[in-house]
């Protein structure tokens, strides 16, 4: 089978302010990293290549310095890298980009399963993998912790609501990714580092995916940003030491007061 992972870097959230008179997101001289959730998908589909022989190629769109989440899938063990840039992609929402991606894996050709994360940490909307399985008229399972390959069967373990489902439905399938409790995410050696250098990697224009310039950028983008801020800042916690019934007796009081509880 030919597996696609869509991986997307993005800003350390742990690093990342707000600017409070923009509105926008300060991204000078915050360190970049590959998309957790991502991270995850690219070891679930690298574990299927081990065990089934598939292929793997690792797909992203952004800025030039977006090479380096590419470099780290082909450092990981992913057979071919593609980074989508172009300004023609710029100021692109997610139906745009998930455009973009989806004529990327056309370009690719044969796809059996495509991998994307549940949602990217920072554009938080969880949009992107259904979209792209929308634009490809392909099957989709969101929420994957596990996945599993059987002929032609997928078989994924999806989180929902207070438990789990098990969803099973034939490729071609797109399948968005969660993180398992047990997940250490891996990084590569500084050999296969070195060896992820001689990978097939290309660097995809808008022409060169043959997408048409009005689905792109902000032309193609139907979503209308009205606001961005920060969240206004809470009452400050209280803190107070203690233990034993009159500690319990303190914390009943207050969960009354705030009517978490009844009287
Ligand atoms: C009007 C508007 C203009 C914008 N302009 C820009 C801009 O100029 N530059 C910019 O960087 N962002 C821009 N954005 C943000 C951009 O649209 C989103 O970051 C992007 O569409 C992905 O959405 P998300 O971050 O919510 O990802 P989600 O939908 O939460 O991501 C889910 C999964 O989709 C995959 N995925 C998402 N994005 C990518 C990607 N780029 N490459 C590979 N896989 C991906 C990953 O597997 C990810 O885990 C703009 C947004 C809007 C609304």
């Amino acid at each position: 089978m030919n597996i696609v992972v869509c991986v997307k870097q993005v800003p350390d959230t742990t690093e990342v302010k707000i600017n409070p008179e923009t509105g926008t997101l300060i991204r000078t001289g915050v360190p970049s990293i590959i998309n957790p959730y991502d991270h995850f998908a690219l070891q679930t589909a690298l574990e299927l290549k081990k065990k089934h022989d598939f292929r793997v190629t690792v797909v992203s769109m952004g800025p030039p310095q977006a090479r380096s989440v590419v470099q780290l899938g082909l450092a990981l063990g992913a057979d071919e890298g593609v980074l989508l840039s172009d300004m023609a992609f710029a100021g692109s929402d997610t139906w745009a980009t998930s455009y973009a991606l989806s004529r990327a894996v056309k370009k690719i050709g044969k796809t059996d399963m495509i991998f994307c994360g549940m949602q990217a940490i920072d554009g938080d909307t969880a949009q992107t993998g259904p979209a792209i399985a929308q634009h490809l008229g392909m099957a989709q399972i969101t929420f994957c912790e596990t996945v599993e390959v059987d002929g032609r069967r997928i078989i994924a373990r999806k989180q929902i609501d207070g438990g789990h489902e098990i969803m099973e439905c034939r490729a071609p399938v797109l399948l968005t990714m969660i993180m398992h409790n047990e997940y250490t995410p891996g990084y590569p050696s500084f050999l296969a580092v070195h060896g992820s250098l001689a990978k097939p990697y290309h660097v995809w224009n808008a022409e060169d995916i043959g997408a048409e310039a009005q689905y792109l950028g902000l032309k193609g983008s139907p979503t209308q940003v009205n606001r961005i801020y920060p969240p206004a800042q809470r009452e400050k916690a209280e803190m107070f030491s203690g233990s034993g019934p009159a500690a319990a007796e303190r914390i009943l009081k207050i969960m009354r007061k705030e009517h978490f509880i009844g009287e």
